[in-house]
């Protein structure tokens, strides 16, 4: 359940968050660059919501998920979690502050240690932040794997006994442990058989209802963020482009990338029409070296001179709507 906190005011507030990673190069390995990753990224999330982050591989969406819960130390740029700024805690205060929020994984297969069983995986987070007895402990870890329906009997298993969406299962329960308001979920269905993503989807959305958490989910897949999230935020080359409601954004996209980036959705339609596929010419620019202007003006169908100067900054388009194109007029 929710707390007693203002759920008025959002939970996660990220402004102008900086990942760059510096390229080093010659005989004595001078610093001669860096991969701007995220750069100036700015988006909030409300107390029970979920945010879907979207964006082809490499457009730096990860990173902004470990950036944001300090996995990563941003370059630059504010993360508040709570009211707390993540970036500048104290390593003590940030070992305080790391039971609120917590990361389900891409790849349940390499992120649960092989030689520890289940009980001792969702078990480790109580061990290194509570008091709990054994009993209380045992009692705690029961109740986590019969909250993503784990079988209890399987606790003294090891991972390698568990297909790959129970063992995503098991990294659920070991995010839930230690009772987060947080959650960054980074590709949590992108390993898994196709069968199964959506029963690990409907977890998660039943276990934000039932918990009250609010969700930063990151994926490449735009059907299922369409179906979990309340928002989306459309990232190209280390930077947002728009940020919509989900239900407007898939509707009618407003930068140009969205909309080439959603017109490869399958879109049921009942009067049979089939929408145009927009196919964007050209690769993706190097984060070492992303153009001048716009970053998505080498391959924007409908770039003007303007986009190859002058960046656009992400404004308000339309109530609710964040928009970085110079086609679009601020509100
Ligand atoms: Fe395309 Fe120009 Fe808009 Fe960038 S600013 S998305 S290049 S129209």
């Amino acid at each position: 359940m929710l707390d007693a906190r203002d759920e008025t005011a959002p939970l996660v507030q990220v402004k102008n968050l900086k990942m760059y990673f510096p390229i080093y190069s010659g005989l004595l390995r001078r610093h001669s660059g860096d991969v701007k990753a995220v750069d100036d990224v700015s988006f909030h999330i409300m107390p029970g919501e979920t945010l879907g982050l979207v964006g082809e591989s490499g457009c730096g969406k990860s990173t902004v998920g470990r950036a944001v819960l300090r996995l990563y130390e941003p370059t630059a740029g504010s993360v508040r979690i709570d009211g707390e700024d993540i970036p500048t805690l104290t390593p003590e205060a940030l070992r305080r502050k790391r039971p609120t929020m917590q990361m389900v994984f891409q790849d349940p297969q390499a992120s649960l240690n092989p030689r520890m069983t289940v009980a001792d995986i969702i078990g480790e987070p109580l061990d290194e932040h509570t008091t709990l007895s054994r009993d209380e402990k045992l009692a705690r870890i029961y109740e986590l794997m019969d909250q993503v329906g784990l079988n209890r009997a399987f606790a003294n298993r090891y991972p390698y006994a568990f297909s790959g969406g129970q063992r995503q299962r098991i990294g659920i329960a070991r995010a839930l442990a230690l009772n987060p308001k947080f959650i960054v979920c980074d590709e949590p269905i992108a390993a898994l058989d196709v069968s199964i993503q959506a029963q690990v989807v409907n977890l998660l959305e039943e276990l934000q209802d039932r918990l009250g958490l609010t969700y930063l989910f990151i994926s490449h897949d735009l059907s299922m963020v369409r179906h979990i999230a309340d928002r989306v935020a459309v990232m190209y080359l280390g930077q947002i482009a728009e940020i919509s409601p989900r239900d407007a954004l898939y509707a009618q996209p407003l930068h140009p990338y969205a909309e080439a980036l959603l017109s490869a959705v399958p879109e049921p339609d009942p009067s049979g029409a089939q929408q145009q596929r927009i196919i964007l010419k050209g690769d993706v620019p190097s984060p070492a070296n992303p153009p001048k202007g716009c970053n998505f003006c080498t391959r924007c169908p409908k770039v003007m001179d303007i986009c190859r100067e002058v960046e656009p900054k992400l404004q308000e388009a339309a109530p609710g709507r964040q928009v970085a194109c110079h086609l679009i007029n601020p509100l």
